[in-house]
């Protein structure tokens, strides 16, 4: 483990010409402390938890130190907001601090959010709030507790800074961590400027460093194309983990999407909890163009904008090829998903009706989507018919209930694994905690107040959301009625 003076760096974006981004350096936050530290991404970059108590850590990421390996630059991309082209995006309120590289050859972009204005601010203020903050903290921890890609977050500072939202709140810094924080709007931007040399030069980046099985390809365009490809691919996979965990995105605009497949921007996001397919998770959705159950065709409407700005290096043809893959990818990738959180090894036809009785069951009486798999998953198949007492506190009517725990029964006889190797693979799969919004908004006030064991609580049980933290059970339970409407809106 070592100390952040200790971590070796390999800064590889801002080698890249000036167009990529702006040289700028964050600007300080008033009297920073500390309000949360993730010691599982402290791990992933081997830096010693401890180092995150010092004065120095605390200066570096609120502006008011340097670290000597840093390069603090403003990414420049460009994206479709709900459906429009807006060509003045950019990192507006965030920098990529530098590049750490780890013993093991992992690379981890460092990125402030929060950190000031930047010449892509627009009207904004280049700040980032406490609340805001400690969703995008919990939510990244949520996602790798349930091994979905996504970026992660290293802590959450905050300090006396006055940042104006509706009402005056405290200026905070969120420090996130990934692998690449590069964007479909990247491309976009590049593409919409006509500066095609500088495309190609970044998918060559992409390539180098993120796909480097690809370089075995002689032939550029089919190189590029193969990179468009695993693009369509992991995006695929992303939204087939998204849609059986029950999570909306709620912003899914190009610029929030990532060249890998992680989960990316975590703003107005929700976890359901009833099963309502039609969620809209973002207040400012009006029309409901990143509802729920609207996330696969908006992800393949993303990729096919990404396919448009990478034409000047892949051919139509090879782009069309790229993109018929998606639909067959994330049926592959969804239905494992769905299959998995049900027991089933084997894969039959009648599953289908299974599934969308399962489906209608849910959504027409409102069920809790995590609570139902959950419960589902601790029964053997010969009590299935006499436990339906268990799902008595999810549903109003248990007649369709049982009628469709007959219907599973029955199904489950079609297996080879006994119920054992069942009931373990289901639980590997249905999570007992999600992050559901109730839980961040009680995070938040609490924070809000100066008291962060909320926030130590949640994130001890998102890390390992299958396994029962017994003690934590408070944490499972479904929304009061006050945290079931919560209104929460794009940036802030
Ligand atoms: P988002 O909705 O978080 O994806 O942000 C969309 C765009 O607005 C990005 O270019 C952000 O950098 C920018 N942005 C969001 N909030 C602010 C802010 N407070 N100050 C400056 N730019 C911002
Ligand atoms: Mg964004
Ligand atoms: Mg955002």
């Amino acid at each position: 483990m070592k100390t952040l003076t200790q971590l070796a760096f390999h800064n590889t974006y801002s080698t890249l010409p000036a167009t990529f981004g702006t040289r700028v350096s964050p600007q300080p936050l008033d009297d920073p402390f500390l309000v949360s530290v993730n010691p599982l991404v402290c791990n992933m970059l081997e830096l010693d938890p401890s180092d995150a108590q010092t004065p120095y850590f605390i200066d570096l990421f609120s502006g008011n130190d340097e670290h000597p390996s840093f390069d603090p630059i403003a990414m420049k991309y460009t994206g479709h907001q709900f459906g429009q082209y807006n060509p003045d995006l950019g990192d507006g309120r965030g920098l990529l601090l530098g590049e750490v590289l780890t013993s093991s050859g992992n690379k981890w972009d460092i990125h402030l959010k929060g950190s000031g204005l930047t010449p892509y601010s627009r009207q904004g203020d280049g700040r980032a709030v406490l609340r805001s903050s400690i969703r995008e903290y919990l939510a990244s921890a949520a996602m790798a507790g349930l091994g979905i890609k996504t970026t992660h977050a290293l802590a959450v500072l905050s300090s006396c800074t006055p940042v104006y939202r509706e009402r005056v709140e405290c200026g905070a810094t969120l420090i996130r961590v990934a692998e690449s924080h590069l964007r479909f709007g990247h491309f976009e931007y590049l593409f919409y400027t006509h500066q095609h040399a500088e495309l190609k030069q970044l998918a060559d980046y992409l390539i180098q460093h993120h796909f480097p099985e690809l370089n075995n390809e002689q032939n550029d365009e089919l190189r590029y194309a193969a990179m468009f490809s695993k693009i369509v691919t992991l995006t695929a996979k992303m939204v087939a983990d998204w849609q059986a965990v029950g999570f909306a995105h709620g912003v899914m605009n190009t610029d929030n999407m990532s060249m890998l497949g992680l989960t990316f921007d975590y703003g107005p996001y929700g976890f359901l909890d009833d099963y309502n397919p039609g969620f809209i998770c973002n207040h400012s959705d009006y029309s409901g163009r990143y509802a729920f159950n609207q996330q696969p065709s908006i992800a393949l409407w993303n990729l096919s904008a990404l396919g448009y700005a990478l034409t000047p290096i892949i051919s139509k043809e090879h782009i069309d090829a790229g993109l018929s893959r998606y639909q067959v990818d994330l049926q592959r990738e969804y239905s494992h998903n769905m299959r998995s959180k049900l027991g089933l090894v084997k894969r039959l036809k009648e599953d289908t009706d299974l599934f969308n009785q399962l489906f209608d069951l849910l959504s027409g009486q409102g069920a809790d989507y995590t609570l139902f798999f959950r419960a589902i998953s601790n029964i053997g198949k010969e009590e299935l018919l006499t436990s339906t007492n268990l799902f008595v506190p999810l549903f109003s009517r248990i007649e369709p209930v049982e009628q469709w725990l007959q219907a599973y029964k029955s199904r489950l006889d079609a297996e080879e694994q006994n119920d054992e190797a069942r009931l373990t693979l289901m639980n590997q799969h249905n999570p007992k905690f999600i992050l559901r919004n109730y839980l961040a908004q009680q995070a938040i006030d609490a924070a809000e107040q100066g008291d962060y064991t909320m926030i130590e609580k949640l994130l001890t049980v998102l890390a390992t959301p299958f396994d029962e933290h017994a003690e934590l059970d408070d944490l499972a339970q479904r929304p009061p009625e006050w945290g079931k409407h919560l209104e929460i809106s794009c940036s802030s």
